[in-house]
């Protein structure tokens, strides 16, 4: 179920508890501001999840008040995912979705990194 993003942050939710260490999950990269890690559930041959280290609810609540050191942190560290895993060329997509329209299913802040294939045009056509 899609969450309501102006809701306070959750400690329980399963991107905190993976920052905790107390759910497994496959790491790809992680640094003073971020974990990257395998989408559990991957629609496209590659798919990474970066999630901010800091207490974050959404894009929304992060651009809003994030530090500008964690902001930077967290834009370059998806740069640097997908860059190190060979990413740029032939191309990946970037995706945040935030609240009820955007679906968003877990509330803390992350960004989904598609790559693997040609992902076809950006939403589904209804
Ligand atoms: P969203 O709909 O943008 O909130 O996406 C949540 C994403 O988190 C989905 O793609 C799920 O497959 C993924 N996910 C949920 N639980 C886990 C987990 N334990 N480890 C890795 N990815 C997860």
């Amino acid at each position: 179920m899609a969450i309501d993003p102006t809701q306070p942050y959750d400690d329980d939710n399963i991107f905190a508890k993976i920052l905790r260490g107390e759910i497994p999950n496959k790491t790809v990269y992680e640094d003073e501001w971020v974990l990257a890690f395998h989408d559990i559930n991957p629609q496209a041959p590659e798919h990474v999840l970066v999630i901010p280290k800091g207490r974050y609810v959404s894009w929304d609540d992060f651009s809003a008040k994030a530090s500008d050191a964690e902001i930077a942190g967290f834009v370059r560290a998806v740069g640097h995912v997908a860059r190190a895993a060979g990413m740029v060329e032939p191309g990946y997509r970037l995706l945040a979705n935030v609240g009820q329209h955007g679906h968003q299913e877990v509330p803390h802040l992350h960004v989904h990194i598609f790559a693997g294939k040609p992902l076809g045009p950006m939403l589904m056509r209804s």
